[in-house]
């Protein structure tokens, strides 16, 4: 007889994770490996290609961290979009060959979705708009009749892949996004009350969406003129944080909602994470944040949002277990409270 352990598989860039939740839905660190190319950006089918040669190790890592046998496990989750199709395809094949071997069933969720659910289990707010900054998206969330609601998102480039091009413009290679928020932090340390004077740039804010391709570009343009880089930084990190947290503010007051929710690998920031609690202060409402090894993508967010899914109800069929690299967050109908 199958375990009552839910495996998490997560497959959507360039990390492939492997995570648990036991059967009341607790979460144990997962199992990851992230492609970090020496150059240029994420190539789909390199990261495919780094996600099938790891499948096997990670799935085996994760038992034995565990002390598990796969009997243990009760059902697989996958996340079934979005993403790249080439890597969500490795997660998708690595579920159900899972699930047809050990005879369990098999369900495909929305990779969205489960950084919020994992968040709202880790932070304990109950009915929060979440701020989900990663790579490749960035949109303000908020559970509407039944769904996750798109309130606001980014109408070109993710924040972090904003950050990570343009780091990568000067050398830095991916993952940039943590290497600015240190640069920042050096030239705060040497100017500790800093002006924008000189170093302005465009506001992102439109309406209740963000832009960030022109942020990139008036930055890139900042450092050619020969201000310093570490000011830069700090300056791109002020405009492209104070942005997405006037949108999630502006949601706060129209739904009337009181608690933000950050997640995406961009919320393992510091100085983000500090602006969201400066700002709900100054309204009355409180800022949650995931510890980071649950704001990057991981499998246990899989795992979590699979747990949820199938106690109320939902599986995936091998017939509808096909991936949708643009499934939406507002697609996924919640039926949990
Ligand atoms: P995700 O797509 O959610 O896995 O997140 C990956 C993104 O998070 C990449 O664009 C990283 O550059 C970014 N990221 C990770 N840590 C930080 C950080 N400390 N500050 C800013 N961005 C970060
Ligand atoms: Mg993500």
């Amino acid at each position: 007889m199958a375990g009552d352990w839910v495996l998490g598989i997560e497959s959507t860039a360039h990390t492939f994770s492997f995570g648990l939740v036991d059967g009341d839905g607790k979460p144990r660190p997962s199992a990851s490996d992230t492609i970090r190319p020496t150059e240029g950006g994420i190539h789909p089918r390199e990261a495919a290609e780094h996600h099938v040669e790891l499948s096997t190790t990670l799935f085996n890592k994760i038992l034995s961290e565990n002390d598990l046998s796969p009997a243990d496990i009760g059902v697989v989750s996958y996340s079934q979009g979005p993403g790249m199709g080439a890597c969500l395809r490795t997660g998708a094949a690595a579920a159900r060959a899972i699930s047809t071997h050990l005879d369990i069933p098999l369900i495909g969720v929305n990779h969205c979705v489960a950084h919020i659910e994992i968040g709202r289990e880790q932070c304990g707010c109950d009915d929060p708009i979440l701020l989900y900054v990663s790579g490749g998206n960035t949109q303000v969330i908020a559970r509407l009749e039944g769904r996750y609601r798109v309130l606001g998102e980014t109408l070109d480039i993710g924040i972090g892949n904003m950050l990570d091009k343009f780091a990568r413009k000067h050398g830095i290679p991916f993952p940039g996004g943590p290497v600015i928020e240190k640069k920042a932090l050096k030239w705060l340390e040497a100017n500790p009350n800093p002006t924008l004077e000189g170093l302005e740039l465009p506001y992102a804010v439109h309406g209740m969406d963000l832009a960030f391709s022109g942020l990139m570009s008036a930055a890139n343009k900042l450092v050619s003129q020969g201000v310093p880089f570490e000011a830069v930084c700090w300056s791109l990190q002020e405009h492209a944080f104070a942005a997405c947290i006037e949108v999630a503010e502006r949601a706060l007051a129209h739904t009337g909602k009181t608690e933000i929710l950050l997640g995406g690998g961009v919320a393992c920031n510091q100085r983000l994470r500090d602006m969201s609690s400066i700002m709900c202060e100054e309204r009355g409402a409180s800022s949650h944040c995931p510890p980071r090894m649950y704001c990057i993508d991981n499998g246990t967010m899989i795992a979590r949002l699979g747990w949820l899914e199938i106690k109320h109800g939902r599986t995936t069929s091998l017939v509808q277990s096909g991936i949708d690299q643009e499934m939406r967050t507002d697609q996924s109908p919640i039926s949990w409270p």
